[in-house]
């Protein structure tokens, strides 16, 4: 007998019937005797009608109301599967995250959960009752509800298995594990039987967004057994994902150590929501870089990959970065009204971008690998307008034109098109 999460995304909740398909999943593991968390989101596009609904409201929300109306979808889901569960005569009730509780910070729109009090639903689940999860919300410290940032359920399910201390948690999504890339833009894209938190966490981070970063990165400080699988699957007849990775079903997210065949690039991820500021003729000159971005640090937009060429007289220089697509706007303004201390020539904001990424703890333990990938692409006629490294990824930005021609080439050339030997 164990203790597993289940969490269940916007697809595999997105009508009643996929919502009684959940239940057969659910009843499955209760049968075989395990107690059972259940985490849901809300139906497919629901948070989005729902983020319009709010943009319709006013041009200028205020945070609280926004997490009030946007939280909305899971209550729903969650009060429906608990009646479907019990239908089918399976013990269950209801969770919203107040009742839990479950406590974030006040960062509304994007909260991070500070705690959860765990007692009172474990004593429930102890007693035979499946708790069935609203995710993507909290309660904040002033006592609103807050919610997790958008695909925030899987953080949820993540922190209810650390503060449950469960065995597992079952990530159910509309595909059956971590690809090598997404598949949906990549035919020949591999689903991987083990990822390591570390590939993970960058891929996710890196734009795929069938694990939400944030619960990565607490699955990995919390060591919390993690499984990506589908709700497509047989509920019935599907087995477990093996806990030593050889299963036909699903991808563990597992720790470095536990993988043995290691290829050197395990992953390609893609993001469109960047876009590309560039500032044309500023000085050369000592406090330049400080001068352009304090200004935007202290608007609170994060500057991700930064290029200052090489001046060619010695006097002015170009520079281009990248911001979130969103902040674009705002990354304008500011720069604006810092002009007079800044003294470009001309400001630029592009949209029209797109980063791609190699991902893979083999990189630490190879050269050539960037030389490889740039030559490549050049013999595909893509020019690279910036590059950012660690010591497992690398990341360029090139023309969104280019990005299934870029993903593909990447994927083909590190050897992800076929099964490893
Ligand atoms: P859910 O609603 O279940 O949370 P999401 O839409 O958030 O599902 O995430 C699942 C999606 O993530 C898939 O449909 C797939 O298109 C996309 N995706 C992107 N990159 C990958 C990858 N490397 N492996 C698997 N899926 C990926
Ligand atoms: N429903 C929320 C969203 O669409 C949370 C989630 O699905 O994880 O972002
Ligand atoms: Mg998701």
């Amino acid at each position: 007998m164990a203790l597993i999460v289940m969490k269940f995304g916007g697809t595999s909740v997105a009508d009643m019937d996929r919502i009684r398909n959940v239940a057969a999943h659910v009843k499955r593991e209760v049968t075989a005797g395990n107690k059972v968390a259940v985490v849901v989101s809300a139906m497919a596009g629901r948070t989005n009608e729902l983020v319009d609904f709010v943009n319709d409201a006013t041009d200028t929300p205020d945070q609280r109301e926004y997490d009030a109306v946007v939280s909305s979808g899971e209550q729903v889901t969650s009060g429906l599967l608990a009646l479907c569960l019990q239908n089918e005569g399976v013990a269950a009730r209801s969770w919203q995250g107040w009742q839990i509780p479950l406590l974030t910070d006040d960062a509304h729109g994007k909260a991070r959960i500070n705690d959860i009090n765990g007692d009172e639903l474990r004593q429930s689940i102890e007693a035979g009752v499946v708790a069935v999860i609203a995710g993507f919300q909290g309660i904040s410290p002033l006592g609103r509800i807050a919610t997790l940032g958008r695909g925030g359920s899987d953080t949820s399910a993540v922190a209810i298995a650390a503060a449950l201390d469960a065995d597992l948690c079952d990530i159910y999504t509309d595909v059956d594990g971590v690809y090598t890339t997404d598949p949906r833009i990549v035919a020949k894209a591999r689903r991987l039987q083990k990822v390591s938190y570390e590939e993970m966490l960058e891929m996710a981070s890196l734009g795929a967004k069938v694990l939400q970063t944030r619960s990565v990165e607490l699955a990995m400080l919390k060591n919390v057994r993690l499984a990506v699988r589908s709700s497509f699957d047989d509920p019935v007849t599907t087995p477990a994902v093996n806990m030593d990775g050889t299963s036909t079903i699903g991808t563990l997210v597992c720790s470095e150590e536990e993988i043995v065949e290691q290829q050197v690039v395990s992953g390609i991820a893609y993001a469109k929501d960047e876009a590309k500021v560039t500032l044309i003729s500023i000085a050369d000159k000592p406090g330049i870089a400080a001068a352009v971005f304090g200004p935007l640090a202290e608007a609170n937009i994060n500057v991700d990959m930064i290029v200052q060429n090489v001046s060619a007289d010695g006097l002015t220089t170009d520079m281009t970065f990248t911001v979130p697509e969103a902040d674009l706007p705002s990354a304008l303004a500011v720069l604006e009204g810092h002009k007079d201390v800044l003294n470009y020539k001309e400001l630029l904001g592009a949209t029209n971008i797109v980063k791609v990424s190699i991902i893979g703890v083999g990189m630490r333990s190879h050269a050539g690998v960037a030389a490889e990938m740039f030559k490549e692409l050049a013999a595909k006629g893509i020019n690279i307008q910036a590059i950012t490294t660690s010591e497992i990824k690398i990341s360029i930005l090139i023309d969104a034109a280019y990005q299934e021609l870029a993903v593909r080439t990447l994927h083909s050339l590190f050897g992800l098109d076929q099964e490893p030997e």
